[in-house]
């Protein structure tokens, strides 16, 4: 089995880089005059907590607007060039299929925004953890309930608490505040003297 490396780190962009909810409330007021607000996404389903289709949401998602524009959340990228000096391999993963070209757009926004990163992954969410594995990640920071859960199966995993997320957690998943915090956690672990920079998850 390979081991762990704790310095390579896993991180989300919808809802951990990028304020998805901030454009999801913009883009549904400017397209199909819905007036959602912030409160009333309390799943990660938003469907199911307000009142907008699936289809709508998918057409906001297949418009290149959408991604292009998507503001990034406060100190996300302080945070990631902090993790990234501090020696690790930052892999961006993400669930995004949405048009043709989406990959070139995604790339393009994170070199817009300086957020530094070793590789850009796209993956389904249910290989998420296949991903994990093979880059022999120690850690994963996400926003997803669902998502993190299935990662717990490889590796620690930081889940930024947001109203959407709200629920039980298993041992290998720590709620955390932000993504400063959660880089704040990472740092501290891989710099005591007992890890020596790895550990078993
Ligand atoms: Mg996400």
């Amino acid at each position: 089995m390979p081991r762990i490396d704790e310095r390579s780190v896993g991180c989300d962009l919808d809802g951990v880089i990028g304020d998805i909810v901030r454009q999801l409330v913009r883009f549904s007021r400017l397209e199909h005059k819905i007036y959602l607000t912030r409160t009333l996404v309390v799943s990660e389903n938003v469907e199911t907590c307000a009142p907008i289709e699936r289809e709508q949401l998918h057409r906001l998602f297949q418009n290149p607007e959408f991604f292009r524009s998507l503001p990034v959340l406060p100190y996300s990228r302080r945070a990631l060039a902090k993790l990234a000096t501090s020696g690790c391999a930052i892999h961006i993963v993400t669930d995004r299929f949405w048009y043709e070209g989406i990959q070139k757009d995604t790339r393009a926004w994170l070199e817009q925004h300086k957020i530094p990163f070793e590789s850009l992954i796209f993956s389904r969410k249910s290989e998420k953890n296949l991903v994990a594995q093979k880059l022999n990640m120690g850690w994963f920071i996400e926003d997803q309930l669902s998502n993190a859960l299935l990662l717990a199966s490889s590796c620690r995993v930081l889940l930024i608490d947001r109203p959407y997320n709200q629920g039980v957690l298993p041992a290998k998943v720590t709620r955390v505040k932000s993504l400063p915090a959660a880089v704040e956690m990472i740092s501290k672990a891989i710099h005591t003297p007992e890890s020596n920079g790895r550990v078993a998850c």
